[in-house]
């Protein structure tokens, strides 16, 4: 199944549940804008690379549409597809005043130098700098991009348009990028986590749980909830699964992750297993934190855990989905579970427009604020419609699309 099909396939269980009318469904499935552009950049050998760039503009009738940049093999025009509408379902759940969009280029970054990256950058910039801005499209960091990558984004942008920081989010604390914006997807995932687990009734520290990833997402999230009390006793990377029954060192992981290049290859502190073992481990708490459809029809029913956070976008393919709640395995949704990033992200623009910035405390409190309350909703509507997590979730945020839809008459 492509991933746009996964996308759709959940929007259309919550759009059946609302009775929503044909018309509309394909009114607010269809992407307003796709724009696939030729990205020409020169090697550091001299040599011309050219690669495709991305920009899908889902939907803007709840505001600006925002949506971060990946720089990954596997990105193509459908995957931009679906993790664009992913965005508009991600920001009406939390009710940020947002639409939603995506970008990318297939690429994987660790094969170019940090010039190739830069010079990348610029050439992408220059051929979608019309369709973005503050007010129409807010580019952000996603899987593959970094700080950095938005710094440029930004530099080269503002040569166009002039100075506004607003257009990009997940810029360097020391320019224009808000404090905790960095640690926020992870953060969120945590926050979720312990709201999660409190309406199961099951205390954190009798919570065993396993991260798939320990990269931005993975890492913050493993150290929140080690500060919760949770035994996190297994974390993965490229190199591994890293286990431990009584909890893992997370402190000292990450600091090894930081100074072996963000991997933990050779990390000897814990018991190592293949990479592929972390699914399928006895744990409670199941945390995919890295790529898409990472569990499929063929692993679903090994799964142990009893509950499963998605930190990733898409980890579970609608068949799996299907498998599992037929298992009674408790799924939060990735459109809840991972939107502490864009979160934060909108706590950045609002300072950038406003020119003022927050502390670090009062972005962690805010944060905490605007996701316990989407919790609480997704929640209730989950227990009042007798509905899983992900279907109350998609019925929120469409039913929210469809009224500032409906809003705005006949300007459609
Ligand atoms: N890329 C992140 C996501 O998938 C963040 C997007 C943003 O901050 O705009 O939610």
């Amino acid at each position: 199944m492509r991933a746009s099909e996964s996308t759709n396939l959940y929007f259309q269980q919550a759009a059946d549940h609302l009775k929503m009318p044909e018309w509309l469904r394909k009114l607010l499935l269809t992407p307003k804008r796709e724009v696939t552009v030729q990205v020409a950049f020169e090697r550091d050998n001299g040599m011309i690379e050219t690669v495709q760039g991305f920009r899908v503009q889902h939907d803007n009738s709840r505001g600006p549409m925002k949506g971060g940049l990946r720089y990954h093999p596997a990105v193509d025009l459908d995957e931009v597809r679906a993790l664009a509408a992913l965005m508009t379902w991600k920001t009406a759940v939390v009710e940020l005043p947002y639409g939603g969009a995506k970008g990318g280029i297939g690429i994987d970054p660790k094969t170019l130098s940090k010039k190739e990256l830069e010079r990348m950058t610029r050439v992408f910039v220059n051929e979608i700098h019309e369709i973005v801005g503050p007010d129409t499209d807010i580019p952000a960091p996603d899987m593959g991009t970094n700080f950095e990558v938005m710094s440029w984004f930004r530099n080269q942008w503002e040569k166009y348009h002039g100075f506004n920081p607003a257009v990009i989010t997940g810029k360097p604390v020391e320019e224009y990028g808000a404090r905790g914006r960095e640690e926020a997807t992870g953060r969120g995932v945590g926050i979720m986590a312990v709201k999660l687990l409190k309406r199961l009734n099951v205390r954190p520290d009798q919570c065993r749980t396993a991260i798939q990833g320990f990269g931005n997402v993975g890492s913050h999230a493993a150290k929140f909830l080690v500060e919760s009390a949770f035994p996190v006793i297994a974390v993965s990377d490229l190199s591994g699964t890293y286990f431990n029954a009584k909890g893992l060192n997370i402190s000292e992981m990450l600091s090894y992750s930081i100074k072996n290049g963000n991997q933990l290859t050779g990390y000897t502190g814990a018991e190592r297993l293949p990479a592929e073992a972390l699914l399928e481990l006895d744990v409670d708490l199941l945390i995919p934190a890295a790529l898409g459809d990472v569990i499929h029809k063929k692993n679903a029913k090994s799964i142990k855990a009893k509950t499963i956070i998605e930190a990733a976008n898409g980890p579970v393919d609608p068949e799996a989905d299907e498998i599992l709640k037929a298992r009674n395995i408790t799924i939060l949704p990735d459109i809840l579970a991972n939107a502490g990033g864009v979160t934060v992200s909108y706590f950045e623009w609002v300072q950038n427009r406003q020119h003022y910035r927050w502390s670090l405390d009062r972005v962690r409190q805010e944060l905490d604020r605007t996701m316990s309350d989407a919790f609480e909703n997704v929640w209730q509507q989950a227990s009042n419609q007798r509905v899983s997590l992900r279907t109350a979730a998609f019925m929120l945020a469409i039913s929210r699309v469809q009224r500032a839809t409906e809003l705005a008459g006949s300007s459609l």
